[in-house]
C-alpha cells in the first residue's frame, strides 16, 4: 500500500495501529500494510469500528497493552487477512464480515475478482 495511505491510517487510528513502528521482534505490523490500495477502504471501515472500542476499552481501566490492537494486515493467497491480538468476540466479527467483503475485490486493480481474474494474476506472479 502507497506511503500516504499508510500514513493517513496511522493518524488517523492511533490506538488500533499504535505498533506499526513497534518492536519487529513483537509485531508484524512494523512491515505496514502488506496488500494493494484498493483494499484500504476496506481496513479504514474496520479500523473505524475497533479505534471506539479500544478507546471504551481504555476508559474502563484496561491496560493499553491487554487492549485490542493491530498486529498485522496483508494479502495472503488474495485472501483479506487483518489480524489482531487481545481481540474479542465483536471485532473478531466485524473483521471476519468486512474481510469477506474485500475478499470479493481485486487489491491490486480493484475489479471484482472473479476465476479468470485471479487467473491472470498467477500468470502475472509467476513471471515477477
Ligand atoms: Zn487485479
Amino acid at each position: 500500500m502507497k506511503k500516504e495511505l499508510d500514513d493517513a491510517l496511522c493518524l488517523d487510528f492511533p490506538l488500533l495501529f499504535r505498533d506499526r513502528r513497534g518492536d519487529k521482534m513483537k509485531t508484524c505490523m512494523v512491515w505496514g500494510f502488506c496488500c494493494g490500495d484498493y483494499w484500504e477502504p476496506f481496513v479504514r471501515r474496520i479500523a473505524e469500528k475497533l479505534e471506539p472500542m479500544i478507546q471504551k476499552q481504555i476508559d474502563g481501566g484496561t491496560p493499553l497493552v491487554d487492549c485490542l490492537v493491530a498486529s498485522q494486515v496483508k494479502s495472503k493467497f488474495y485472501s483479506f487477512r487483518f489480524y489482531t491480538d487481545n481481540f474479542t468476540e465483536e471485532s473478531f466479527q466485524i473483521i471476519q464480515d468486512i474481510s469477506a467483503e474485500a475478499d470479493k475485490i481485486c487489491d491490486e486493480c480493484g475489479v471484482i475478482r472473479d476465476d479468470k481474474h485471479s487467473k491472470h494474476h498467477r500468470a502475472w506472479d509467476k513471471l515477477q
